[in-house]
């Protein structure tokens, strides 16, 4: 899981957004529904001191006093509510409800907070035993005699019961929404970026075999579609570029072959001269020697230049690589011999892939040629081909010098050469591996290397074994099929052709 993903990181601030916004929207519900309750209490404890005032009260006088109590205990009759009224006139109390329902406390047992001062005010009193009751109280001055003061009260506990049972649904309801969103938002975020997955896979394919392979567009008019158009142009230019790269490379070796005949031709002739001076003789030897190199170089580059582009007519036909390895080693051992290496391989048998014979006696011949010219005297280089899954695996393993780490990247660029000096004096230009890349590519193939500087290194060719080959150009020819399918968008170039993936790495 990679917690630095688009996915989990818009997934958390999403989250953590939600849960803020969640945080105000309780926090603002409960002191909302706080504030409503307790208005809506006191507001019906003064409405209650109010209807006693005018219906029970202001009559008193012409009603008298049974009257009074009768109508007062019908109207608030004792522990049925959670309220309590207590009329009083001086220190005679005309009227008070007994204990409060729930709440064994009657209204005598709070004290009075009837005056002059308090009047139309409501006011928090407590029990001894913590609970709070609001009173609310009205003073009725008559004409004659001691004013009569109207006390309304309520405990607050159902207020506390509503905010208790809202804080627990706010604070079990949060987090499930917040685990909710969570998942919701991921899956969602998963669905939305499953086109980038798309894009990203396609483009980790694009260019490693060649630059052929186009993003797919998903005509959805969006932002994904406008970056995967501007991807495929980006493809577009560069593979323009690489094209006219390898034009050029081809094109110049080319050009560059007839001169090089000629002067080879010349020299030769010229060396043929009587009577030449020992240093003449030698100059002449020496520019036949750098032609032949510079020959080899011109052709080299044109072989690369040819398979790369595609233009190389490659022989294909089943064939036994073990056999063809063989051989080639065979030629190589008398190379070997003369450096005193042990040249070894331990394979028996067939193993049949689908290829140019020349070229991948050319893809062993250099793998070996470098094990022998990197390798002292006295070491050993040994040479296995194995089926593997699908592929058929060849290795070319030395106890030689080694490639230091930083130039194990390197070693298969044209005219890379990790130790320059030693490289030449050996008769190295640096496009042996090269070719066995473009070699192994073309051939659907990929070739890797493994190297500890100082003891040795193993290079390694995987080829599809020859049934892998027949289905792998069947799903080619599927993949050209969708390709055209995809070349019916406009920015798509007609001329653009898709090619099977070359499976790891060079
Ligand atoms: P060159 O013609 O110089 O051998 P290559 O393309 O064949 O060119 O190889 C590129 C470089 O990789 C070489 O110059 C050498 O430094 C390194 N290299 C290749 N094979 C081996 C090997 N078996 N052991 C050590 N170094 C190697």
């Amino acid at each position: 899981m990679n917690r630095n993903s688009l996915r989990h990181r818009v997934t958390f601030f999403y989250v953590a957004l939600l849960a803020v916004a969640l945080l105000t929207f309780s926090v603002a519900v409960y002191l909302g529904v706080r504030a409503f309750i307790t208005r809506s209490l006191e507001h019906s404890l003064s409405m209650n001191a109010s209807t006693i005032l005018t219906d029970y009260i202001k009559p008193l006088d012409s009603k008298g006093s049974a009257w009074f109590q009768n109508e007062m205990s019908e109207s608030y009759p004792t522990g049925v509510s959670d309220t309590f009224v207590r009329v009083s006139r001086g220190q005679e109390v005309l009227y008070e409800t007994g204990e409060m329902r729930g709440l064994p406390i009657s209204a005598s047992a709070l004290a009075s907070a009837g005056d002059a001062d308090t009047s139309g005010e409501v006011n928090r009193t407590y029990t001894k035993s913590g609970q709070e009751i609001l009173t609310y109280t009205l003073l009725y001055r008559q004409p004659q005699g001691d004013p009569i003061v109207i006390e309304t009260g309520a405990t607050t506990e159902p207020i506390r019961h509503v905010l208790r049972s809202l804080f627990l649904i706010l604070l079990t309801g949060t987090p499930i929404i917040l685990i909710a969103a969570a998942l919701g938002g991921y899956v969602l975020m998963a669905h939305a970026l499953r086109p980038v997955e798309t894009l990203t896979e396609q483009a980790e394919r694009v260019g490693r075999e060649d630059l052929g392979e186009r993003l797919p567009v998903i005509p959805s008019g969006d932002e994904l579609e406008r970056l995967s158009l501007a991807l495929n142009r980006m493809i577009e230019r560069l593979e323009e570029t690489v094209a006219h790269n390898r034009r050029f490379s081809a094109d110049a070796s080319h050009e560059l072959r007839t001169p090089l005949t000629i002067i080879r031709g010349e020299l030769e002739v010229v060396m043929q001269t009587p009577m030449l001076s020992p240093a003449l003789i030698e100059g002449i030897g020496s520019a036949l020697e750098e032609s032949d190199r510079m020959s080899h170089i011109v052709e080299s580059l044109m072989t690369i230049s040819r398979l790369e582009g595609g233009s190389e007519q490659m022989a294909m036909m089943p064939v036994d690589l073990i056999a063809l390895a063989t051989e080639t080693l065979d030629h190589m051992s008398l190379l070997a011999e003369e450096k005193e290496i042990k040249l070894t391989c331990a394979t028996s048998g067939s193993i049949y892939v689908m290829g140019d014979a020349m070229r991948l006696k050319q893809v062993v011949a250099n793998l070996l040629d470098n094990a022998i010219k990197y390798t002292p005297a006295n070491g050993s280089v040994a040479m296995s081909i194995a089926a593997e899954g699908s592929l058929a695996a060849l290795e070319v393993s030395d106890t030689g010098i080694g490639i230091p780490v930083d130039a194990l990247p390197l070693v298969f660029e044209r005219f890379f050469r990790a130790d320059k000096t030693r490289s030449r004096g050996s008769g190295g230009i640096g496009l042996g591996l090269a070719i066995v890349k473009s070699i192994c590519i073309a051939h659907h193939g990929t070739v890797t290397v493994s190297s500890i500087e100082g003891h040795g290194t193993t290079l390694r060719v995987e080829l599809p074994l020859l049934h892998e080959w027949t289905a792998l150009k069947t799903a080619e020819q599927v993949s050209v099929v969708t390709t055209h399918h995809v070349e019916s968008l406009p920015e798509r170039k007609s001329s653009v052709k898709e090619r099977h993936p070359v499976i790891g790495t060079h």
